[in-house]
């Protein structure tokens, strides 16, 4: 007999979307939790968006990704915010609550559980290269995890020095902004190193301007470039004898939440590593 349940829906939503592999990932990961779920990529202009989530609750999705240009422009037409999406001011993933949709983000959650499958962030000083929105994701939940110090290296003033306010007044971290004027020279008692710009992305040959010399083997290093994931800065981090952690973690990581979120399943992050280093052509 012919199975008449509906397919549950979820979605990405963004402006350009060509090209974003959450649909691959997704839905190789739902076959393989033997899950009858669809991922659609939908790509909306930023005047549609209010009708374009509208649409979503009139059909019943269970939630979905929103992508650059929607992760600030989605939030009023959410019924509340996870407290980590209220301090970051952005949302990239929603989920179905009674009539609305609750706002999350999952970046930087993606980002920490990467992590801590090499360091737990609790009591570390780290220096965060960035203060755009993944900086940002990556920073608060750093904080949330308690990390000891975040120092924030980032060319814009405005952008570094909100990002410190934010993390020394409201989750209570010790926070500077450090100008980023050439070379940035890493201090001796950094326990972790982040790369949270769009440096190296589709450029191998990008380098972030940091002082290679100034590494330490005890420093762990991570990247939230994916693509290609094997970044330059990781490499020299590596030739110091650093451990390094790549952006497809981070990827991969914020995927595995969000289908948990929506669907109540962990899924296997074997399938959704695999299925981007196949989309990705890795
Ligand atoms: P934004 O545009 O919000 O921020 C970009 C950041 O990079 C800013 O801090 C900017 O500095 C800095 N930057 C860019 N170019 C330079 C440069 N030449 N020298 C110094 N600083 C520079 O982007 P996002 O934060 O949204 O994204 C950043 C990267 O993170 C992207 O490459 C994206 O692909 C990746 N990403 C990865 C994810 C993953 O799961 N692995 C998830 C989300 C994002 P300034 O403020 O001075 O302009």
């Amino acid at each position: 007999m012919a199975d008449e349940s509906l397919q549950e829906i979820v979605c990405c939503m963004g402006k350009p979307v060509a090209g974003n592999p959450s649909q691959f990932m997704m839905e190789r990961s739902f076959a393989a939790a033997g899950l009858d779920w669809r991922y659609l990529t939908l790509e909306v202009s930023p005047e549609d968006l209010p009708a374009a989530v509208a649409g979503m609750k009139a059909m019943g999705f269970r939630g979905g990704n929103f992508t650059i240009p929607h992760k600030v422009a989605v939030i009023p037409h959410l019924k509340r915010l996870t407290e980590a999406a209220e301090l970051m001011g952005a949302v990239n993933c929603i989920f179905a609550e009674g009539d609305g949709f609750v706002g999350e983000n999952t970046d930087g959650k993606g980002f920490v559980s990467a992590l801590k499958e090499v360091i737990d962030p609790e009591g570390k000083k780290i220096v965060l290269f960035g203060a755009g929105g993944a900086a940002r994701a990556i920073a608060v939940e750093l904080g949330l995890n308690k990390a000891a110090s975040i120092d924030i290296v980032n060319r814009d003033a405005g952008r570094g020095r909100d990002l410190s306010k934010l993390l020394s007044e409201r989750v209570g971290i010790d926070s500077k902004w450090i100008p980023w004027n050439g070379t940035h020279e890493l201090p001796e008692e950094a326990d972790i190193v982040i790369n949270g710009t769009s440096i190296g992305l589709c450029d191998g040959s990008a380098m972030v301007p940091v002082d290679s010399s100034t590494f330490r083997e005890s420093m762990i290093v991570a990247d939230v470039i994916f693509n290609p994931p094997e970044t330059r800065f990781l490499q020299a981090a590596k030739d110091a004898g650093c451990r390094t952690i790549d952006g497809l973690g981070m990827l991969v990581n914020q995927g595995v939440i969000g289908f948990k979120i929506w669907t109540g399943v962990d899924p296997d992050p074997s399938v959704m590593r695999e299925a981007l280093e196949e989309y990705l052509g890795i």
